[in-house]
């Protein structure tokens, strides 16, 4: 089903075959509907400053740390770095308004994905830009038992978000991994940008309302419109990038 895809990505790196041990997988997007959320908390605390802005805009910004993003409209709108202060109050508005939004769900069709790598005997490693104290928690409620912290990338963890592949390099070495052993699975250009920066084959799945050039344009192996489709798919995926059979 996949195989021209699988077969641009080998020869565009050199490699054999892939030899599926572990998916990188990020959060925001891709394991909870929290999109929305997260925009509307940015456009709002942007807005509030007097700085022009578009809700649809922070989607392209997706994966950036909090300074980079308001350094990026302190730039574009005032000419300027934004201040270590204004860094702080704003990435502390933000906060707040995104926690007094309602709680995301987690998105459809992801834990049906994550059951189909567990009786593959692929490991899930989360790779995510977010920082939340409480989010163990939060996926051992939604998800349980699949992420623990020895396979978990999250802010703490880095030094530069995506699209540097940092993250993701950090991801592939926690996993005990190589480029060929593991694929990405991400919803935001700049993700994908990291993950093929890192030399993985990059799944782009298009949950949010960018068009699917975006994804593409970014790097995208493979293109998806939703984690329902991911999980529908999975089995017939994992057998192409070479997983064990499924073990129930
Ligand atoms: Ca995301």
């Amino acid at each position: 089903m996949y195989c021209d895809n699988i077969q641009r990505y080998l020869r565009r790196h050199g490699l054999p075959r892939i030899d599926l041990k572990a998916v990188l997988i990020d959060m925001d997007g891709v394991l909870y509907d929290s999109m929305r959320n997260h925009t509307q908390a940015w456009y709002r605390t942007v807005s509030e400053r007097g700085i022009a802005c578009t809700p649809e805009e922070f989607y392209l910004y997706e994966g950036r740390t909090g300074a980079s993003t308001i350094n990026l409209f302190y730039q574009r709108e005032l000419g300027r770095e934004a201040t270590e202060e204004e860094i702080r109050e704003m990435y502390r508005r933000k906060s707040e308004l995104f926690n007094a939004l309602p709680k995301a769900e987690p998105m459809p069709g992801a834990a049906d994905f994550l059951s189909c790598l567990r009786e593959r005997g692929v490991r899930p490693v989360l790779v995510t830009g977010s920082g939340q104290d409480s989010l163990l928690e939060k996926l051992n409620r939604d998800y349980p038992g699949v992420f623990v912290p020895e396979y978990m990338v999250t802010a703490f963890d880095v030094k530069y978000g995506k699209p540097h592949p940092e993250p993701y390099l950090m991801g592939l070495q926690k996993a005990g991994v190589q480029p060929g052993e593991a694929v990405v699975v991400e919803n935001a250009p700049l993700g994908v940008q990291a993950g093929t920066a890192a030399g993985l084959f990059t799944i782009g799945v298009n949950t949010g309302p960018l068009p699917d050039e975006v994804l593409l344009e970014a790097g995208a192996d493979l293109l998806l419109h939703s984690m329902r489709e991911l999980a529908d798919r999975a089995g017939a995926l994992c057998g192409e990038l070479g997983a064990g059979t499924a073990v129930r």
